[in-house]
């Protein structure tokens, strides 16, 4: 490898570094010393410098400080080889690069925001990217869904290009993220004009409109070791480790790249993430990234995304039913809308259900796809609105009818995955919609049920041997089969309503989060759902039935040690080694002793209010202040990485309405604050609970962020309407 590049290296991190020193000193000079600053929701201030470094930037004059330790870091580097530097200086003076320009990100958003904060021209930059985003992505990341992080900076050579790169990534269901521009030209811009569709949703999503900007990316990744892996503020080699080893992201440059973006793209390397160009540029081979190719010029567009997936090696799982329209998960999130719609089922316009039921194996005939209904050929080709039974008749050996509703609850995103097709709903209550542009690609009724017949084989083979598909159209027939589908789905919410952690011998582990967080281990109970709230007692008992080696895995409960903390010996067992022995002994229904652990993509935390004599839950995303004087990014930082902190939990908001939750502390009457959403979102089932607790206004005794933010308002808005709380024995015990 040429010591050339790595001189041009040293030089673009020299002009990032005199260019920041600049920056600061102008600020400084405008503003002072102590003018503030902070990213949005974020509890770990300039992320790249504070995970590297440990200096948690709050002012200008941190910032100064930041520039200069990276000056005499490059001053260093400098000085090792004089003229002629090694690869390892160059992948080092990426890392002061990265220090550097993550000030000058700051410094531009703290300009920016005074004027405006986004350009809005069919996409919106995004900007930093906050903690909240990788919490709810973070069961994605892990469970495969989303394989992996692509950073695209440049420009392709025309826009044809750009969108069959985008499209192949996207397919891939790998997350895009995009920076900068070529000459005259942007990626953004190129796929704009093609329509294509940006957001989180699409995955697709624009950071900024320069090379610089890609720096957001590597800010939010650095997030995964601080909120994740646990890793400490300023352990450089271990967060450089965690991010090469764990997380998934690498770089595809288009176009000629210029000294200060080799710099960044050192810095990149310097993480583990690979940086693939189009350009015939030498390859790098760096030790110890994965695999080898630090690296590569790939100028061949056709193998640009199958390279980078072969060097950065992800695991790529893609399914795609016979349809004649694009499919993946990439296309989950986006809707049609009314005035593009074709044909349109349900969603109060016409009765439309969907029913997955267990037929002996006999019974069906395996990928039959049948459309009931007079006259159906012409009526299905017609735009409108129909009414629609599906019915998907499944049978297996393995197959139990506990399982219908997990498998029938995947019906959703099976469909939604097929571009220009919308599914909203379940079970009788669903709404779907054909796009005009589905129709005109030869999508039809029928490839709903293709669509199921293959991506049930897909992902429950090893459970179900057959699926048959019928769809009804005619009103009659749909209005008799809801009356039986209604029965069912009674019969089976009172048979999940019938577990209780009692009623079985076994629990579920889930070990997902494992590649993130190496010592978490979320325990699956019927009664407790993981704290994403992604998976229940059942999805756990039958992903473990379809992949006996996966990452759910049976735990025989064993003695009851302690029954109202819920301590099983079964389970301390397991925990400890699972836990890589981090972990002694676990107490399932207590926030107080010994509480479950977190990885980081709860869907609420719990928080003890020590002068409420109660528990605060506030939801992911919630951005306001909360009663224990800290926000929700502030508090998760303190609740992951797999550890125990009594006093905190993270857990799945479906938990609160649940006979366990922290029954041990005496169950939801602690509960004195709770965020609206999430009252919203539980209302239902927690007036339930409060009704079989014998005070079935609870719910209106518990605060919200509309009567108060803080612990003195609390305590005054509990007397008034008398609150159980504080007549409950100290829950500091
Ligand atoms: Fe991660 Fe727990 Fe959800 Fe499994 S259940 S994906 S371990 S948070
Ligand atoms: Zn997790």
């Amino acid at each position: 490898m040429s010591a050339e590049l790595n001189k041009i290296i040293l030089q673009g991190a020299g002009s990032i570094l005199a260019k920041t020193g600049q920056m600061v000193a102008d600020a400084i000079a405008s503003r002072g010393r102590d003018q503030s600053f902070e990213f949005p929701d974020t509890a770990y201030f300039l992320p790249i410098i504070y995970a590297l470094t440990g200096l948690p930037v709050r002012t200008l004059g941190d910032m100064e400080t930041a520039s200069v330790r990276a000056k005499e870091l490059l001053a260093e580097i400098e000085g090792r080889h004089p003229g002629a530097p090694t690869l390892g200086d160059a992948a080092e003076a990426g890392l002061a690069s990265l220090l550097a320009a993550e000030v000058i990100l700051a410094i531009d958003t703290m300009q920016e925001q005074e004027k405006r904060p986004n350009q809005d021209k069919g996409y919106v930059y995004q900007g930093f990217i906050p903690d909240t985003t990788m919490r709810t992505l973070g069961v994605q990341l892990v469970d495969g869904t989303i394989p992996g992080i692509a950073v695209l900076i440049g420009a392709a050579p025309d826009d044809e290009t750009a969108v069959k790169v985008v499209r192949e990534l996207q397919e891939k269901g790998i997350l895009t993220l995009i920076a900068g521009r070529g000459a005259g030209n942007s990626i953004a811009d190129q796929l704009l004009r093609s329509r294509v569709e940006f957001g989180w949703e699409s995955r697709i999503v624009v950071l900024g409109p320069e090379a610089v900007h890609a720096l957001y990316a590597i800010s939010w990744a650095v997030r995964a070791s601080l909120i994740y892996g646990g890793i400490k503020a300023g352990s450089m080699i271990e967060h450089l480790t965690f991010q090469r080893e764990r997380v998934p992201a690498f770089v595809i440059a288009m176009g000629p790249p210029d000294a200060e973006l080799l710099a960044v793209g050192a810095g990149a390397i310097a993480f583990g993430f690979p940086v693939i160009s189009d350009q015939d540029v030498p390859t790098i081979v760096a030790e110890g990234v994965c695999p080898n190719e630090a690296l590569i010029g790939v100028p061949d567009y056709e193998k640009i995304v199958r390279r980078a997936i072969e060097v950065r090696n992800l695991k790529i799982i893609v399914s795609k039913p016979p349809v004649p329209v694009p499919y993946g998960p990439a296309f989950e999130g986006e809707r049609v809308r009314k005035e593009d719609t074709f044909l349109e089922f349900g969603g109060q316009r016409s009765p439309a259900l969907e029913w997955l039921r267990t037929r002996g194996m006999d019974e069906i005939e395996d990928n039959r796809v049948v459309v009931v209904g007079k006259d159906w050929q012409q009526r299905i080709n017609q735009a409108g609105i129909l009414p629609l039974a599906m019915v998907i008749d499944v049978a297996g050996r393995k197959m139990q009818t506990d399982f219908e509703g997990v498998i029938e609850r995947k019906i959703h995103s099976n469909i939604n995955e097929a571009h220009g097709v919308w599914h909203m709903g379940q079970r009788d209550i669903v709404w779907m919609r054909i796009s005009n542009e589905a129709n005109q690609a030869g999508f039809t009724l029928e490839h709903f049920g293709v669509i199921q017949t293959a991506m049930i084989h897909n992902k429950y083979g090893a459970i179900v041997d057959k699926v048959q598909v019928t769809l009804y159209i005619d009103e009659e027939d749909v209005i008799r089969i809801r009356g039986e589908a209604r029965e069912a789905y009674l019969e089976r919410d009172r048979r999940i309503g019938d577990l209780t952690d009692e009623s079985v011998d076994t629990f579920f582990s889930c070990l997902l989060c494992q590649s993130f967080a190496p010592n978490h281990v979320c325990v699956i109970s019927p009664e407790r759902l993981g704290l994403c709230g992604a998976f229940n007692w059942l999805d756990a008992k039958a992903a473990f039935e379809i992949d006996p080696t996966g990452g759910n895995q049976p735990i025989l409960k064993g003695t009851l040690l302690d029954e109202k903390y819920g301590r099983y010996a079964g389970i301390d067992g397991y925990l400890k080694k699972a836990s890589r022995d981090t972990i002694e002994t676990l107490n399932m229904y207590t926030i107080m002793e010994n509480p479950m652990t977190s990885c980081g993509c709860f869907e609420c935390i719990v928080a003890i209010v020590p002068e409420a004599n109660g528990v605060m839950i506030v939801h992911r995303g919630f951005t306001g202040m909360t009663p224990v004087g800290m926000k929700f990014s502030t508090l998760a930082a303190s609740v992951g990485g797999g550890v125990q902190t009594p006093g905190f939990m993270g857990i799945g908001i479906n938990f609160i309405a649940s006979p366990k939750f922290i029954l041990g502390d005496g169950g939801i009457k602690r509960v004195v604050w709770m965020t609206t959403e999430i009252k919203e979102r539980i209302r239902e089932a927690f007036n339930k609970r409060a009704a079989d607790e014998g005070m079935p206004d609870l719910l209106d005794r518990i605060a919200d962020e509309t009567i108060c933010e803080d612990g003195e308002k609390l305590v005054e808005y509990m007397a008034g309407v008398a609150h159980p709380a504080p007549e409950m024995p100290s829950l500091l015990g």
